[in-house]
């Protein structure tokens, strides 16, 4: 099953949609504008309003991100933020509907998500997580550069 996430490229950030899109699927990664307020249902159209949690969770990422280039991205499970992806670990999933982070959740695996979401800023915690929790990553020691560098531009 294909299913949407919006994403913005500059801060790498995204926000799982799943079915409910705003626009047709014409084309993986079609570039969304801030004037599509309606969520519209890839399955049935108007079951949007039955889910406002999900519109206003895309709307503030609409609104949080101002200007940047935001894109719709459709998949069926090949997605930039996988740990097999080159550079997969600069992005950060943003909570919603279909992510509501918790620390025994076993899929946190970007370091973003660690540090903002489950409240890891040291890496010795953060490679214990890894080791724990995260089997996609095969190498979690690789991280340790990036993850510190995150701590920092957050403090
Ligand atoms: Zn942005």
């Amino acid at each position: 099953m294909t299913h949407c996430t919006v994403f913005c490229e500059k801060c790498h950030e995204y926000l799982q949609l799943n079915k409910w899109y705003p626009l047709e699927p014409t084309a993986v990664g079609c570039r969304i504008s801030t004037t599509h307020a309606t969520l519209i249902s890839a399955a049935e159209r108007g079951d949007a309003d039955a889910f406002p949690e999900l519109v206003n969770a895309f709307m503030a990422f609409v609104d949080g991100h101002g200007s940047h280039p935001l894109y719709l991205y459709f998949s069926g499970g090949d997605y930039p933020w996988w740990p097999e992806e080159p550079n997969w670990f600069l992005w950060k999933r943003i909570p919603g509907p279909f992510y509501r982070p918790s620390i025994d959740q076993t899929d946190i695996d970007l370091p973003r998500n660690i540090i903002d979401d489950l409240g890891i800023t040291n890496w010795a915690d953060a490679l214990a997580h890894y080791r724990a929790t995260c089997p996609c990553v095969e190498r979690p020691e690789d991280l340790e550069k990036a993850f510190l560098s995150f701590v920092t531009a957050r403090a």
